[in-house]
C-alpha cells in the first residue's frame, strides 16, 4: 500500500514509464505506484499510425505486459483504475480502486483527440486513435473495406493516409486549411508532400470540413462545407489533441491549454507535478516524444530531491509519411521571420529565418532530411 513517502504516477504512457525509467536509474528502491486506466503495458504510440500497412496486430505493438514492467522497474502498477479526483490538503487520491495516498504525485495524463461538431446519424461511429485499443477498433472497422476519409491534414491525418493507402485503402481527407501541415510547413514544401501522396492514391479537400455524417447502407455519406459530398466506408477522425485537464482542474491545480507547471515541473499545488501531453511547461505544449525525454530527465532527480531545471534544446519532429519522408522544427509562435524554400536534389529545404538571417526554423523533405542534425545544431534552444 502506497504511504506518504510514495512518489505517484498517474498515466502509463511514454510520459509516465519515462519519469519511472529515469528514477530508476539513481534510485533502485525509492516506492512508486503507478496508477493506469489502461491495461498497463509499455507499447509505442507513434507506432499507431505506421502499422496498418504491415497488418500489426494491436498485441505485437505492446514491448512489454503489465506485469513485466512492474517486476523490471520494481514498481506497484494499478492497471485498468480510474483516478477521479485529487485531495491536495490530504495528498490523497479518489481512485477507482479506493483511497490512494501519495507524497509526491506526478500527472501523465496525455491528450484526448478533439472531436469537431457534426451533425448525422452516424456521428457516433467516427473514430479516433488514441491509444492501442482504439487502434484495434480502428483495424476491426477497416478490415475487409476499401474506402477511408480522414478528418484533418495534420501530423497523424497524413501519416494515416500514407499507411493506408500503402495498406491498398483509397483515401479522402479533408482539412479546413489550404494545405497539408498548415502549421508546421511553408506552401511549397507542403504542396510537395501533397503531390507525393496524391500520386500515392490520396485524394485532398482543402479549405472545407465536413458537417454531416450519415449512415446509408454499408456506406458512411459525408457532406462537406462547399458542397461535395464523400463516401467511405470508414471515417477517422485527426483534427487535433487537447491536453487532458479535468482532474487538475476540479483539484484546484492551474490550468492553461494545459496543466501548467514551470521549469521544475511543478504544477501550481506543492508535491504535484505533471509531464508528457498534458503538460504546459512554462508555455509551452509540445506533444512528441522528444519533450517528454527531457522532461523525464530533469524531473527525475527533482523528485528524489535534487531539484534541477529543463531545458528544452530545438527538437525537430519526424513526420512518417513514406511517400515523402520530412523533418520539421517549426518556428516559435509569433516569431519575426520568413521562410526560404529552395529545391535540392531529391528534396526540399526550406529555412524560417529572422530578418538577420538567423535560423530560427526548418522543413526538411526527401534527401534534404540529411541536413538535420547540421540545421538543427544552428537552431536556438526552446526553453
Ligand atoms: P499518453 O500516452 O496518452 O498516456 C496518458 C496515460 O494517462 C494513459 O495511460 C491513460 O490511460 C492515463 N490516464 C489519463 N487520465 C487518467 C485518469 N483519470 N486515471 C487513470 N489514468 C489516466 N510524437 C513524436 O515525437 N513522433 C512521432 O512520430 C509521433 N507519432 C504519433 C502518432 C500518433 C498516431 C499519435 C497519437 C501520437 C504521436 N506522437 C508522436 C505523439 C507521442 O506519441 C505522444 O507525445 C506521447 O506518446 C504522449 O505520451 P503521454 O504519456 O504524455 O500520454
Amino acid at each position: 500500500t502506497p504511504s506518504s513517502s510514495t512518489i505517484v504516477i498517474i498515466g502509463s504512457g511514454l510520459a509516465g514509464y519515462t519519469l519511472i525509467r529515469e528514477i530508476r536509474k539513481l534510485d533502485k528502491a525509492a516506492p512508486i505506484t503507478l496508477i493506469t486506466r489502461e491495461p498497463g503495458y509499455f507499447y509505442s504510440k507513434p507506432m499507431l499510425s505506421t502499422a496498418l500497412a504491415s497488418k500489426k496486430e494491436a498485441s505485437q505493438l505492446i514491448t512489454t505486459a503489465s506485469e513485466g514492467m512492474a517486476s523490471q522497474l520494481g514498481i506497484d502498477i494499478l492497471a485498468q483504475t480510474d483516478v477521479n479526483a485529487i485531495d491536495t490538503a490530504a495528498q490523497e487520491l479518489q481512485t477507482s480502486a479506493g483511497l490512494i495516498s501519495y507524497g509526491k504525485l506526478v500527472l501523465a495524463l496525455g491528450a484526448d483527440q478533439i472531436r469537431i461538431t457534426l451533425e448525422g446519424s452516424a456521428v457516433s461511429e467516427v473514430i479516433t486513435v488514441n491509444d492501442l485499443e482504439d487502434y484495434e477498433k480502428f483495424r476491426k472497422a477497416i478490415a475487409g473495406k476499401k474506402k477511408v476519409a480522414i478528418l484533418g491534414a495534420g501530423l497523424i491525418g497524413c501519416e494515416f493516409a500514407n499507411d493506408l493507402v500503402l495498406g491498398g485503402y483509397e483515401v479522402d481527407v479533408i482539412d479546413l486549411a489550404p494545405q497539408v501541415l498548415g502549421r508546421l510547413l511553408p506552401e511549397p514544401a507542403a504542396r510537395a508532400l501533397q503531390d507525393k501522396l496524391s500520386e500515392a492514391g490520396v485524394r485532398w479537400h482543402f479549405s472545407t470540413t465536413v458537417q454531416t455524417v450519415n449512415r446509408n447502407g454499408d456506406a458512411l455519406e459525408m457532406k462537406l462545407a462547399n458542397g461535395q459530398s464523400i463516401s467511405c466506408d470508414v471515417a477517422l477522425s485527426a483534427v487535433g489533441l487537447r491536453p487532458r485537464l479535468d482532474l487538475a482542474k476540479s483539484a484546484g491545480v492551474k490550468t492553461g491549454v494545459g496543466i501548467q507547471v514551470n521549469r521544475h515541473l511543478e504544477t501550481s499545488s506543492s508535491n504535484i507535478y505533471s509531464l508528457g501531453d498534458c503538460a504546459e511547461v512554462d508555455g509551452l505544449v509540445l506533444p512528441y516524444v522528444m519533450p517528454i525525454m527531457q522532461a523525464a530527465r530533469a524531473l527525475a532527480p527533482t523528485l528524489l530531491g535534487q531539484v534541477t531545471a529543463l531545458s528544452y534544446p530545438a527538437m525537430p519532429v519526424m513526420v512518417k509519411t513514406p511517400a515523402l519522408p520530412t523533418v520539421v522544427s517549426p518556428p516559435a509562435k509569433g516569431a519575426d521571420g520568413q521562410w526560404k524554400t529552395t529545391t535540392v536534389e531529391g528534396g526540399i529545404e526550406a529555412r524560417f529565418e529572422a530578418p538577420d538571417g538567423k535560423l530560427l526554423g526548418f522543413a526538411l523533405m526527401g534527401a534534404a532530411t540529411s541536413q538535420r542534425a547540421t540545421l538543427t545544431k544552428e537552431l536556438p534552444p526552446l526553453l
